[in-house]
C-alpha cells in the first residue's frame, strides 16, 4: 500500500459519517437526489429504498467490508432512476461498478433490498 492511491478504495468505514459521505459521492456521481438518506438497524435486509426518495441502509454495514458497503449504496441509489431489477438496471448498475457480481458475493445472510435477489 502507498500513500498515493488515487481510486476511492477503501478500507474500513470509518464511521456513520464516512459511511454517508460516501452516500452523497454516489449520488452526485450518479445524478440521484435521495430526499433523505438514513442509517438505522434492520434486521432482515441491509437497504431499502421509497418510491418518495427516501433511501435506508443498514447500521449493520458499518461492519461488512467497504466493497460490500459500496455496492449497496450505488444498488439502492440506483433504485431512484429504476424501481426494479431489470436489464437495464443490471447494466447501469455494471457500467458504475464493473465487479459489482464479485462485491454482492462477500456477504451472505440477508437479502439486499426487498424483491429479486440481486446475485
Ligand atoms: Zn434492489
Amino acid at each position: 500500500m502507498t500513500g498515493s492511491d488515487k481510486t476511492s478504495k477503501i478500507e474500513e468505514w470509518g464511521d456513520a459519517d464516512h459511511f454517508r459521505s460516501k452516500v452523497a459521492y454516489w449520488a452526485e456521481k450518479m445524478r440521484v437526489e435521495p430526499k433523505r438518506v438514513s442509517l438505522r438497524p434492520m434486521t432482515t435486509k441491509w437497504a431499502s429504498c421509497s418510491t418518495n426518495g427516501l433511501v435506508s441502509f443498514s447500521t449493520q454495514l458499518l461492519n461488512e467490508s467497504p466493497e460490500f458497503g459500496e455496492y449497496v449504496i450505488v444498488h439502492e441509489l440506483l433504485h431512484l432512476k429504476i424501481p426494479n431489477h431489470s436489464k437495464l438496471f443490471k447494466s447501469i448498475l455494471t457500467a458504475h461498478l464493473p465487479d459489482w457480481k464479485e462485491r454482492a458475493g462477500l456477504t451472505a445472510g440477508r437479502s439486499l433490498d426487498e424483491g429479486m435477489e440481486l446475485r
